[in-house]
């Protein structure tokens, strides 16, 4: 849509309000709105000025007038408020340059598109990422009920299994047999089908929806692939009505990465290809029906694995699902069909459909520099042939510590994927599509707000093993 037709839009929507949406940098959507009656096609060019010191890890407090720019392709009528409500996703630009802000993430995932058209290897990167989400009954309201639950927990010596072992009052899937048995045992179909109707209402293309093998109500709906930008977008819309659409019937969802001790977690696999001319570049006559620059690739998202996981696993929790056992991969090793390799090669004829799975991304990541520093790894494998070694058709999950010794792992703590990233983030600064600034100020935002406060408090199981 043009600004002139994102106007008229809205007048046929009978829109009241219009709902300006950004991205802070950590990932999370911000909010603010205006009534109709001050939004014009002028606003497009004049943006909308906010304070960029309130939000997490931008400006600093005498430089925080900050402009925000709608993009009008991103035209939505928002479906949880009750005024008809347009919404628009904004870029974030500096009032006086008119530049893109370097700490946007939308700047950093527009730049990274312009990088892989620069360099004539492709024009289109496609993303198809799987979030799986948990979804719990919303205890919001009953305080009690939360504050008490570990120490119940803790009384009753559940530590061991760490799992809600309460007595199964009925078709509760059993420990890792969440994937996927019929109803009444997948008690959220007509949940995850009232968000496959929202999902879809504001445009996107669901694949598939189905139960996850956790036994607790883990979730996934599948979305259509879509170029870096636009999938980013998507996935931010994705988690914004798979929220609200849960907490309207009564429920919450969370998208950390490892909710339960001991049952699966929930990963955010992220398919990848690069397309030039409608060409698919990744189709070929190699391992996996893939072409020599898919292997790069490969060669480069395992080379920078460590560093990547900064981006890709950026909580500390994502590393309590980064452990074997539990269909995450914690060996930096590809293969097809193998779900326990971090990379796996999707079987599949159709040259369209070739392409590279990575599994150990997360959902708590922001897909904008998630995607980005993806396809920057990838890019720099291509960039520089690096050859990613022999395929590992084995359970990795089964072999010796013999067999292991030789083969690379994924990060093991956020505090090591980001002294990781300390050292290895020379392929991200090319193009100018991360800064030394948006990588110091990253590891920065991450070891003070969540590195620390969670290495320094004590946690439940210190009290069962220390108290
Ligand atoms: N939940 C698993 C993970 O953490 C994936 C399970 C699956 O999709 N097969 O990645
Ligand atoms: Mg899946
Ligand atoms: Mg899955
Ligand atoms: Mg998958």
């Amino acid at each position: 849509m043009t600004p002139k037709e994102v106007v008229q839009f809205a007048k046929e929507n009978n829109v009241k309000m219009v709902d300006y949406k950004f991205l802070d940098f950590v990932g999370i959507w911000q909010h603010f709105s205006t009534p109709m009656s001050e939004f014009d096609e002028d606003t497009f060019e004049e943006g909308i000025g906010f304070d960029g010191s309130s939000i997490r890890g931008w400006q600093p407090i005498h430089n925080s007038d900050m402009l925000l720019i709608p993009v009008p392709e991103t035209a939505k009528i928002d479906p949880f408020i009750e005024a008809p409500t347009l919404s628009l996703i904004c870029n974030i630009i500096d009032p006086i340059t008119r530049e893109g802000y370097t700490r946007d993430p939308r700047f950093i995932a527009s730049k990274a598109e312009a990088y892989l058209k620069s360099t004539g290897i492709g024009d289109t990167a496609y993303f198809g990422p799987e979030p799986e989400f948990f979804i719990f009954d919303d205890v919001r309201f009953e305080s009690t009920c939360n504050q008490s639950f570990y120490a119940v927990d803790s009384m009753e010596g559940r530590w061991n299994t760490g799992r809600d072992e309460y007595p199964n009052l009925g078709y509760k899937p059993r420990h890792k047999e969440g994937y996927f048995p019929c109803a009444p045992t997948d008690s959220m179909v007509d949940l995850r089908n009232e968000m496959v109707e929202v999902l879809q209402s504001v445009g996107m293309r669901i694949e598939a929806s189905h139960h996850e093998v956790a036994s607790g109500g883990q979730c996934e709906i599948d979305m259509r692939f879509d170029s870096l930008m636009n999938m980013a977008d998507t996935l931010q819309w994705f988690k914004y009505i798979i929220k609200n659409v849960a907490v309207r019937n009564g429920k919450t969802v969370t998208f950390m990465p490892k909710p339960i001790y001991n049952d699966n977690g929930s990963g955010m696999h992220c398919h990848q290809s690069i397309w030039k001319d409608g060409v698919n570049q990744f189709a070929g006559d190699g391992y996996g029906g893939l072409s020599k620059m898919a292997m790069y690739y490969i060669g480069g998202i395992m080379k920078h694995a460590k560093a990547l996981c900064a981006f890709t696993n950026p909580s500390t929790n994502s590393y309590k699902r980064l452990v074997p056992g539990f269909e995450a991969p914690v060996n930096l090793a590809y293969s097809n069909r193998n779900r326990s390799a971090s990379l796996r090669i999707p079987v599949t004829n159709a040259p369209a459909a070739k392409r590279v799975e990575y599994r150990t991304p997360d959902p708590s990541c922001n897909g904008y520099l998630a995607f980005a520093a993806l396809l920057m790894a990838g890019l720099d494998g291509i960039e520089n042939k690096i050859d990613p070694g022999q395929p590992l058709d084995k359970d990795i999950y089964g072999l010796s510590p013999e067999e292991l010794k030789d083969i690379p792992c994924v990060a093991s703590s956020l505090e090591e994927a980001l002294d990781a990233l300390k050292e290895d983030h020379e392929f991200l600064l090319k193009g100018d599509v991360f800064t030394q600034d948006v990588i110091d100020t990253w590891i920065e935002y991450k070891t003070e707000n969540e590195v620390n406060p969670v290495r320094m408090r004590p946690v439940p199981e210190e009290f069962n093993l220390y108290y």
